[in-house]
């Protein structure tokens, strides 16, 4: 009789799968990631491999210990993995896994180019509008309600799109609401603007025809080293990377609906030395921090200590505290 509970803490699951994948692409003292042979997947190394488990957080999202990794990779029955694990007669190694039919998955994709240049145009528009007289109301707000400096309104590309709450207007052939406009870049794209309007239910849209749900708000600016800290909100990102420049890096969700990080950003991740995950205190916050935990042994969900995001706690303290809550939270090893 084999002991599987016991075979199963004799294994390594890194060196296990590294046997059948070659090296790592990352690698650290508690995992290991690899491009998913699972899923086929071409561009990123969603594949996270612990001593104990194994988990895809990309399109197959498989998953499970040793014996696991043997049924799936190798098709082997259960009984043959554990054999083959207790003897050390291991499945010879194979270039690509044949038997493993599982779709392929695209990354999330920009919207295409034409969309792409009139939501640039759009932007322009908008961020001159911000520095002229129609935009001073807006303009104040995000520095007074929201403690934005100029210099965090010019990156970020800020704008304005005048008019009443519930307009949208039409252009450069893009259906756009009204409001203060937050573009959402990386590089030289442009995955989608959103708009927070002054007034109304929906406080937040989206200029028609974006892609923001496969992007991540200021992804591009995640620095290696450095732990990131994941917001719901684009204005909590912008406060936090304001204020806790060097210290952190900040990236925004958008929305707490909106968990599934595509595995287009899990390499900015796998650097990260903590991950602190920084939802809104209701509902969907926890929901959303407890799905994004699983993203990361790195990765913790923490709450500011005043107000219900970090732009109130901001409001509230202001800038030395909420410093000082960053750098402590940043030195905590996870
Ligand atoms: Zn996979």
């Amino acid at each position: 009789m084999i002991d599987v509970d016991r075979l199963k803490a004799q294994i390594d699951c890194r060196d296990l799968i590294k046997r059948d994948l070659g090296k790592p692409k990352y690698h650290n003292a508690t995992y290991s990631s690899f491009k998913c042979p699972l899923h086929h997947e071409e561009k990123g190394f969603s594949l996270v491999v612990y001593a104990d488990h194994w988990h895809c957080f990309g399109k197959c999202n498989r998953g499970g210990n040793a014996i696991d990794w043997l049924q799936t990779y190798h098709q082997l029955s259960f009984r043959d993995a554990c054999q083959n694990l207790a003897s050390g007669n291991l499945p010879q190694v194979q270039q690509s896994s044949p038997k493993a039919k599982t779709k392929r998955q695209a990354l999330s994709k920009p919207p295409d180019e034409d969309w792409q240049k009139a939501a640039r145009d759009v932007a322009y528009l908008a961020m001159n509008t911000l520095w002229g007289k129609e935009g001073k109301a807006a303009w104040r707000y995000l520095q007074e309600e929201r403690g934005l400096t100029e210099k965090t309104i010019v990156e970020a590309g800020l704008g304005y799109i005048p008019g009443h709450y519930r307009e949208w207007k039409d252009l450069l052939g893009l259906k756009v609401p009204c409001g203060i406009s937050l573009p959402w870049m990386t590089h030289h794209t442009i995955w989608g603007i959103k708009v927070r309007r002054s007034a109304g239910q929906q406080r937040y849209q989206q200029v028609s025809g974006g892609n923001i749900k496969g992007s991540l708000y200021l992804a591009d600016e995640i620095q290696p080293g450095l732990p990131i800290l994941l917001t719901e909100g684009e204005f909590d990102a912008l406060i936090a990377r304001q204020v806790g420049s060097g210290l952190i890096s900040a990236a925004a969700l958008g929305s707490a609906a909106n968990t599934c990080i595509d595995p287009r950003w899990f390499p900015k991740f796998i650097s990260a030395p903590s991950i602190l995950i920084c939802m809104d205190d209701d509902q969907a916050g926890q929901r959303a921090a407890k799905q994004l935990s699983k993203l990361s042994l790195a990765a913790t969900g923490i709450q500011v200590p005043q107000g219900k995001d970090i732009n109130e706690f901001y409001k509230r303290a202001g800038l030395h505290a909420v410093r000082r809550w960053l750098k402590e939270r940043a030195s905590i090893p996870t």
